[in-house]
């Protein structure tokens, strides 16, 4: 029985924090410094623990991290006027806005304040129009990690029948952009998808961003197609203990697929470590681009 290549994003995401740090030594050799900062609205105690990740990992590349927080009872007001000032500022180099902010606050109004080049993870609206165009100024990390897998792997992409499952604004409908700028048949498929198989069976490359485990078996793929698993799910194992899969069932798919992302271990290392590059890249193009957003 053949076995699928099974990509490793932790080594990956190492070899992309390598050339994050480097790009902020260079930078601060230039005398700039480059800042993440962080905006966390709400009583979230699940978002201070992941803060304090993304403050550990960006001070490791040599990133500032600054943590805004502000209260539950935030109007959307306060955050837009946080965002503004953070805009305004020089030495800000980095804005990201944990998500989800408390209910009635419009998030895509939020991010649409943000500073399209301080944006690193590519959610204001004006960014989401430039990948239309394949021009983005900063894209989102989940599609920018998916791209980098496949060109890892070494996957030409052009004229391939591309499958990605789950249409969202940050993982699905980003990844199927990019895959059709390379010039992949791309299918998109999602909840109201009549026959998924029917579907992904058709995939040389299956992107999976649904967030539902066991979603994609071993009948829904091709024998040696490429196949990406973005999803994160926390499940109870048969032992009753908790235990991070995919939306792929991945001990058997792998049998069949030609390449296959792990969960843990695929997507989500080398996404953390886009983001730290892309703060670099921010700070960079802020650096050779005349312009200002008025606050
Ligand atoms: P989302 O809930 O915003 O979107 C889910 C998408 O899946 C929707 O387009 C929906 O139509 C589709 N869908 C739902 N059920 C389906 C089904 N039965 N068949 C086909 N399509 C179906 O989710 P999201 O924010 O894109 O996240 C998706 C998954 O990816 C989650 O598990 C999330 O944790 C994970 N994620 C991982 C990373 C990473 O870095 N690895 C980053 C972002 C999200």
């Amino acid at each position: 029985m053949s076995h699928a290549t099974v990509i490793d994003g932790k080594a990956l995401g190492e070899r992309i924090k390598g050339q994050a740090r480097r790009e902020v030594h260079a930078l601060a050799q230039e005398g700039i410094k480059v800042g993440l900062d962080t905006i966390l609205v709400g009583d979230c105690s699940a978002g201070r623990i992941y803060a304090r990740s993304q403050q550990k990992r960006s001070e490791d590349v040599g990133i500032e991290y600054r943590l805004h927080e502000l209260g539950p009872h935030a109007s959307g007001t306060e955050v837009r006027d946080l965002i503004l000032r953070l805009n305004a500022d020089p030495s800000v180099t980095g804005i990201l806005l944990n998500l989800p902010l408390p209910e009635g606050i419009d998030t895509a109004a939020m991010q649409y304040f943000i500073d399209p080049y301080k944006d690193v993870e590519g959610v204001n609206p004006a960014n989401i129009g430039l990948l239309f165009y394949d021009n983005p100024i900063m894209a989102p990390c989940t599609a920018l990690a998916v791209m980098e897998i496949l060109e890892e792997a070494g996957v030409t992409v052009r004229g391939l029948d591309a499958v990605v499952v789950g249409q969202s604004d940050i993982a699905g409908k980003p990844t199927s952009l990019f895959l059709l700028h390379k010039m992949a048949t791309v299918t998109s498929c999602h909840i109201a998808t009549r026959d998924l198989a029917a579907q992904t069976k058709k995939a040389d490359l299956l992107v999976v961003a649904v967030g539902k485990p066991n979603l994609i078996r071993r009948e829904h793929v091709k024998p040696g197609a490429v196949v990406i698993d973005v999803g994160i799910n926390t499940i109870k194992d048969e032992k009753g203990e908790k235990r991070v899969v995919g939306d792929v069932a991945f001990d058997e798919v792998k049998e069949v697929a030609g390449v296959i992302t792990p969960v843990p271990g695929g997507v989500g290392p080398v996404t953390v470590a886009i983001l730290l590059r892309s703060a670099a890249e921010a700070a960079r193009k802020q650096l050779s681009t005349p312009r200002r957003l008025e606050g």
